[in-house]
């Protein structure tokens, strides 16, 4: 069905060219860009056959096409997080399908600073990064902005927005942006002002979510196109707020943004057409990528079963208590409490691969064990819960707690042992966290924490291992209830 799509399209397309050419001497159709865009591909590299097939199709009937991705390419599948060197198979198919531009997402930094400079520096593709000042070795590999120029002439300047959390610094490993500084990206957009005289068309690509999205367009009025990422956002039809328009392409390489922006010969834009491709329904792919992607998939390590249940995981929540009862054996601590948006699995199959430990904890941190009171775990449990709008944010093991109003935007956690008794106020406990809240909740905790110097997807495959050696069964950890809100 495509491929014969395909093959009219070219036609017609040639046939269109024939008779601009016949009948004025130009190419009449030749002022349209095509943009095609993802973004949170999260080392889901499945689809990116079917996109590199898209690519080539627009590339054969358009002078004008970009392919760029918005970010947070890495971390999400074992296939590429855990590959030697770590996030090559992202790298290489990057580079054979003609990525254009990449913006820097907070993901990109996962890895460490020096693998991602030998990233970049391997990246047949233009990186982006406007708002930080960065170490000396990265100045070549970041643009802050990207000029672009059609076939006819039009001027397109690109600029990139990376997220910045409160703490004034994008949601990664702190290890891993040592030597960068960064700018808050709202207010650092004005900046950009001065490129929209040195350009026709001005356009943000921002790796900061929706939600900040609309605020740039509220703020300012000289983004007419924002192309996003971080939140994961489908957006079918572009969000128009004041004078812009806002797409974002989901996550996981689910889908592929495609943006046609016609100019009229003034250079202004006379057209936006936008459609949101859902992959899941596009058969054709490249045939070389493909052949690729398979090899990366097919590596037996991964499909190594470590435990079989005699139930699968239904909830984020059982697959939480199954970490937090992980951590807390591989360490030996008395409580485990691990932030949920560190769980990236909500199932998981009777059947528990090595594949299934690494896409539940793709994040390389380490465990952290610290010395703490009853009332330290009961600050930062309070924590979480606030700042996930007044929603449990901790998963638990070796404790339970209810956290209850007791007026007006003000909330108590209670603390009670497995038993169902209340913790002893004086007592001190050996907590494990992971080093990515060590580093976060630095104030909110003890200055005594030590590291393990256990990755967390390494310490549950660990776990799995030992107990499937004795002959264990896990519990069912869909009856475990260890969190309540009243
Ligand atoms: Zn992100």
């Amino acid at each position: 069905m495509v491929l014969r799509f395909f093959s009219l399209k070219r036609i017609k397309h040639f046939l269109l060219i024939i008779s601009a050419v016949f009948f004025s001497g130009v190419l009449l159709n030749a002022e349209k860009l095509v943009i095609l865009h993802f973004n949170d591909l999260h080392a889901r590299i499945d689809n990116l056959a079917k996109i590199a097939f898209i690519a080539q199709i627009n590339d054969q009937s358009n002078p004008d096409v970009l392919l760029i991705s918005l970010g947070d390419n890495f971390s999400g599948s074992p296939i590429v997080d855990q590959c030697q060197p770590q996030g090559e198979p992202v790298l290489n198919i990057f580079n054979k399908i003609g990525l254009d531009l990449l913006v820097i997402g907070n993901h990109e930094f996962d890895y460490g600073a020096e693998r991602l400079q030998t990233f970049l520096q391997k990246g047949k593709f233009t990186a982006l990064l406007a708002n930080a000042q960065v170490p000396e070795t990265f100045k070549t590999l970041l643009l802050s902005y990207y000029p672009y120029q059609t076939s006819v002439g039009t001027k397109i300047i690109f600029v990139p927005l990376l997220q910045v959390d409160e703490d004034g610094y994008p949601s990664t490993h702190p290890d891993a942006i040592k030597g960068f500084s960064f700018y808050e990206p709202l207010a650092f957009a004005e900046n950009f002002i001065h490129l929209k005289e040195k350009s026709d068309y001005l356009v943000a690509l921002t790796h900061l979510g929706t939600d900040q999205d609309v605020q740039l367009a509220e703020r300012y009025n000289f983004f007419p196109l924002i192309i996003g990422g971080h939140s994961h956002t489908t957006i079918e039809q572009p969000l128009k707020v004041g004078n812009s328009q806002i797409v974002q392409a989901g996550d996981n390489g689910h889908f592929l943004g495609r943006l046609e922006i016609e100019f009229n010969d003034q250079k202004k834009v006379c057209a936006l057409k936008y459609r949101l491709i859902d992959l899941k329904k596009v058969e054709s792919r490249d045939q070389e990528i493909e052949k690729l992607i398979t090899e990366y998939n097919k590596n037996p390590y991964f499909k190594t079963v470590l435990i079989k249940n005699d139930f699968e995981f239904l909830t984020k929540e059982s697959v939480g208590y199954l970490v937090t009862d992980a951590m807390r054996s591989v360490v030996g601590a008395d409580i485990c409490l691990f932030n949920a948006g560190g769980v990236r699995r909500s199932r998981l199959a009777k059947e528990i691969t090595i594949k299934d430990v690494y896409d539940t904890l793709p994040f390389r941190n380490e465990l952290v064990v610290y010395k703490m009171k009853t009332s330290e775990i009961r600050k930062l449990i309070l924590k979480y819960f606030l700042r996930r709008q007044q929603t449990p944010d901790l998963f638990i093991s070796g404790a339970k707690y209810l956290i209850r109003k007791i007026a007006n935007d003000q909330f108590e956690v209670l603390l009670s042992g497995e038993n169902d008794q209340p913790l002893d106020e004086n007592e001190c406990f050996q907590v494990v966290i992971n080093s990515y809240m060590a580093a976060n909740d630095s104030k909110d905790l003890p200055q005594n924490g030590k590291s393990s110097y256990l990755i967390i997807g390494d310490a549950l495959k660990k776990y799995l291992e030992v107990l499937a050696g004795k002959g264990q069964k896990l519990p069912d950890y869909n009856n475990i209830k260890r969190i309540r809100v009243e």
